[in-house]
C-alpha cells in the first residue's frame, strides 16, 4: 500500500469546513488491508482517526496523528424469509445512498432515517437517530476489526450497548473497534411509524399510499426544510443532545413554562428538546467571529464562512452558559471534538 499523504488538507472531508490538517491521512479500499495500515510507521493506536464523512466532527485544531478515511463499498443481500432480509454494508457506504437502496429493493425499516449525512460505518457509533427511530432497531450485527487482537469479530446487536446517540463505540470500546461492515434486518412488510406529527402532516398533504419510500420523501422534505445543507452552511447538525433529566427537574421546568416540550422517557426520566431551550435565550442568529447559531434551527451551529475552531468554541460555551443560567440544564455537545481536550 502507498504511504499515507503528508499535511494532509481534512477540511473538504468535513462537513462544519474548519481549517484542519492530517500530520499524515490514507484511505481504507479494501478491510483486509488493516493489518497493513496498522504495521505502517506513522501508526499509532492512540492516535489514529477512524474517518467516516466528517459529518460529527469538529476539529479544534491540526489533527497530529494518523487519519484513515474508510471508503470500503459494497451492499450483499445475506439471507432472507417470507418476512425479513439480511443486508450487510460496507462502511464507507454512504449512508442516505444506503437506505435509498433498500427502499429500492422493497426492504423498509430505515425510511425514517433518510438523509442523515455520513457513512454506514458511523451510523452504529452514536446510535444515529431521527424522526421517532433509532438505527439499533434495525442493527443486527457490527463486524469489526478489534485492535487488541489484531482480528476480525462480530458484535451482535446486544453486545454493542446502544442508547440514545451512544454505543459501546464511544464508551469502552473506544479507539479498540474499527467498524468494517453493519448487518442489518429488514422488514418485506411496511410498516409506518409516524410518531413524528410532522410526517404524518406531510404524508397527508402528499396524498396517495403510503409507503416506505413516501415515508422517506416526507423526511427528506422536513429535513431540507428544517437543516442548513453543509454544502452551502457547514454545519455538523445537532450540536448538543437533548438533554435527559431527573423528572422532578422537568416538573419544576414546567411550572414556569408550561408548553416546553418534554418526553418521558424509561426510568422517570423526562428528555427535553435542547433546540427549545436555546431559543427560549433568543440565540437564533447569535454569532461570534465566523460562527452562528442558526437562525431557523437553534440547534444547528453554522460556519458562516470563514469560522476558526476557537469560534465554535466560544459560541458553544456562551449557548451553554445561557442555557444553564436560565433553566439551570446542562447541554452536552453531539459531535466529537478532536483533538480531544482542546
Ligand atoms: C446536516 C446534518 C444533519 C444530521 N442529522 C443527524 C440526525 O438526524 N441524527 C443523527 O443521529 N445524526 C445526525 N447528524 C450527525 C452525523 O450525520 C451522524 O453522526 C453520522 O453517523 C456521522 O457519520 P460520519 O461518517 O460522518 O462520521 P464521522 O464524523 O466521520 O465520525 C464520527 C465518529 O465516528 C467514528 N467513526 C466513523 N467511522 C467509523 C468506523 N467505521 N469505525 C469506528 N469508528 C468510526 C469517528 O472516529 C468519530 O469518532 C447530522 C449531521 C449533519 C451535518
Amino acid at each position: 500500500m502507498n504511504s499515507p499523504v503528508r499535511h494532509y488538507n481534512l477540511t473538504p472531508h468535513t462537513t462544519f469546513g474548519l481549517p484542519c490538517k492530517a500530520a499524515y491521512y490514507t484511505e481504507l479500499h479494501d478491510e483486509g488491508s488493516l493489518n497493513a495500515i496498522c504495521s505502517l510507521p506513522e501508526f499509532d493506536r492512540n492516535t489514529v482517526l477512524w474517518l467516516g464523512g466528517g459529518s460529527n466532527i469538529v476539529f479544534a485544531g491540526d489533527y497530529h496523528g494518523l487519519v484513515v478515511r474508510l471508503a470500503t463499498k459494497g451492499i450483499k443481500l445475506m439471507a432472507e424469509d417470507g418476512d425479513h432480509v439480511w443486508v450487510e454494508a460496507q462502511a464507507g457506504e454512504v449512508w442516505h445512498d444506503f437506505v435509498q437502496y433498500t427502499l429500492a429493493q422493497g426492504w423498509s425499516g430505515l425510511e425514517n432515517l433518510s438523509l442523515i449525512p455520513g457513512t454506514v460505518g458511523a451510523s452504529p457509533v452514536q446510535n444515529i437517530g431521527a424522526y421517532g427511530v433509532e438505527v439499533k432497531d434495525w442493527i443486527e450485527s457490527v463486524r469489526c476489526f478489534d485492535l487488541d487482537t489484531m482480528q476480525f469479530v462480530v458484535l451482535g446487536h446486544d453486545d454493542c450497548g446502544f442508547a440514545y446517540r451512544d454505543s459501546l463505540f464511544k464508551q469502552a470500546g473506544k479507539g479498540r473497534f474499527v467498524i468494517t461492515a453493519v448487518r442489518f434486518r429488514l422488514n418485506k412488510h411496511f410498516s409506518a411509524n409516524t410518531v413524528y406529527g410532522d410526517v404524518a402532516k406531510i404524508l397527508q398533504q402528499q396524498g396517495g399510499e403510503i409507503t416506505a419510500q413516501a415515508v422517506a420523501d416526507a423526511v427528506c422534505r422536513i429535513r431540507r426544510s428544517k437543516l442548513p445543507d453543509p454544502k452551502i452552511l457547514g454545519n455538523v447538525g445537532s450540536f448538543y443532545k437533548n438533554p435527559i433529566v431527573d423528572a422532578a427537574v422537568a416538573e419544576r421546568l414546567l411550572r414556569d413554562y408550561p408548553n416546553m416540550p418534554h418526553y418521558p422517557q424509561t426510568g422517570g426520566k423526562v428528555k427535553l428538546a435542547a433546540g427549545w431551550l436555546i431559543d427560549q435565550c433568543s440565540l437564533k442568529g447569535h454569532r461570534i467571529g465566523g460562527a452562528a447559531v442558526h437562525d431557523k434551527q437553534a440547534l444547528v451551529l453554522v460556519n458562516c464562512g470563514h469560522a476558526v475552531a476557537a469560534d465554535v468554541r466560544a459560541l458553544s460555551d456562551f449557548v451553554c452558559s445561557q442555557v444553564l443560567q436560565r433553566f439551570g440544564v446542562a447541554l452536552d455537545c453531539e459531535p466529537s471534538w478532536l483533538p480531544e481536550n482542546v
